[in-house]
C-alpha cells in the first residue's frame, strides 16, 4: 500500500529559521544596534491587518522592533510617499515593507520603487528585482526565498530537477522561477512557469519532480495533474465557505506526492521567517558600513 505524502512542515522550519535571526539580532544589540523593520499599511483590507500583526509579533520575538504607519483608505500616493522617504533617511530604520494590496488608484509599482533598495527587505523594488535576473541578488522576495529554504531545509534536491511555478506575480512566481535559475545547489532547476493562458495546464504539472502552485484558485490543482512522488508547495491561501484552503487539493494530491506543504503552516510561516532574515540582514549590512 502507498503511503502517504510525508508533510513539509513550514512552522517548524520557520521556527529553526527565526531562532537563527534571534541569535544574530541578538549580536547587533549587544553592538548597540536595535534591528528596526517599518510597516507602511494602508487601508483596512482585513486580511492585510492580519498578516501585519503576525509579522509584528515574529518581530518582537527575534528581537526586531517594528513601526507600523497606518493609513486610512483614502489615503494618496504622496501621503505614502512623504512617510517612506522620512524612512529612507532614517538611520535607527533598516529595513521597510508596503503591505499589498493598496487602496485602489494608487499604483503599488511606484510606491514600492521609492524604498531605496537596501533597506528593501522585500526584494519587490525594480532594483532588487533586476539584481536577481541578472543573477546578482540582494534581497530576495519572502514568499519565494521561503519556499527556496524550506526544499533545502527539508533536503528536497533542486539542482538539475525538473520544476514547474503556476503563476506568474511579480510577489511570487516571476521572483521564484528566477531563484530556481540562479547558479549553485539551491537553484540550478529546469524550470517552467505557467499561468492562465497556458494550454493543458495539467500534462504540463504532470512532467514537475517540484510542483508549485501560486496561482489563487482555491483547489485548482488535483492529483490527477501530479506524476507520482512528486514534491508540491501550495501557495494559495483562499477563503472559502469551508474555511482557509490552498491551491491544491490536499487529499487527492497527498494520496499521489512524496512531499507536501499544508495550507496553512507551509509556505505562510517562511514567508514570515524570511522576512525577518532579510531585516537582520540590512542592519547587518547597514552596521558595516554597506
Ligand atoms: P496573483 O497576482 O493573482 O497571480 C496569480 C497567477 O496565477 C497569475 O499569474 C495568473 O495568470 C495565474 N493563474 C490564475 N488562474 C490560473 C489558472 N486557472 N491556471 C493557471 N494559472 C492561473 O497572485 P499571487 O500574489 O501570486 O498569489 C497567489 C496565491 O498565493 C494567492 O492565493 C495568495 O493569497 C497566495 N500567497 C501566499 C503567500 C504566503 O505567504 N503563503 C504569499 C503571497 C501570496 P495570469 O498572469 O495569466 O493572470
Amino acid at each position: 500500500m502507498k503511503t502517504r505524502a510525508r508533510i513539509l512542515d513550514g512552522k517548524a522550519v520557520a521556527r529553526e529559521v527565526r531562532a537563527e535571526v534571534k541569535v544574530r539580532a541578538g549580536r547587533l544589540r549587544e553592538r548597540g544596534i536595535v534591528p528596526k523593520l517599518g510597516i507602511v499599511l494602508a487601508g483596512g483590507f482585513a486580511p492585510s491587518q492580519i498578516y501585519v500583526r503576525s509579522k509584528e509579533r515574529a518581530c518582537a520575538r527575534a528581537g526586531i522592533e517594528v513601526e507600523v504607519a497606518r493609513f486610512p483608505d483614502e489615503t494618496t500616493f504622496e501621503e505614502l510617499r512623504d512617510r517612506i522617504q522620512e524612512w529612507n533617511q532614517d538611520k535607527a530604520l533598516h529595513g521597510m515593507i508596503v503591505q499589498l494590496p493598496l487602496p485602489g488608484g494608487i499604483d503599488s509599482s511606484k510606491v514600492l520603487d521609492l524604498v531605496k533598495p537596501g533597506k528593501d527587505v522585500d526584494g519587490l523594488t525594480s532594483m532588487n528585482l533586476g539584481k536577481l535576473v541578472a543573477g546578482r541578488p540582494e534581497f530576495m522576495p519572502a514568499t519565494p526565498a521561503g519556499i527556496i529554504e524550506l526544499l533545502v531545509r527539508s533536503r528536497v534536491g533542486i539542482s538539475g530537477r525538473r520544476v514547474v511555478v503556476v503563476g506568474r506575480s511579480e510577489l511570487v512566481g516571476k521572483p521564484l522561477a528566477n531563484i530556481l535559475l540562479l547558479r549553485g545547489d539551491r537553484g540550478d532547476a529546469t524550470v517552467t512557469v505557467c499561468h492562465s493562458k497556458t494550454r493543458d495546464l495539467a500534462e504540463v504539472c504532470r512532467s514537475a519532480d517540484i510542483l508549485v502552485v501560486a496561482a489563487g484558485r482555491a483547489r485548482l490543482v488535483d492529483g490527477d495533474m501530479v506524476k507520482p512522488g512528486a514534491v508540491v508547495i501550495d501557495v494559495g491561501i483562499n477563503r472559502t465557505e469551508q474555511g482557509l484552503v490552498g491551491d491544491v487539493d490536499f487529499d487527492s494530491v497527498a494520496a499521489k506526492a512524496s512531499a507536501i506543504t499544508p495550507v496553512p503552516g507551509g509556505v505562510g510561516p517562511m514567508t514570515v521567517a524570511m522576512l525577518l532574515v532579510n531585516t537582520v540582514k540590512a542592519a547587518e549590512n547597514q552596521a558595516s558600513g554597506e
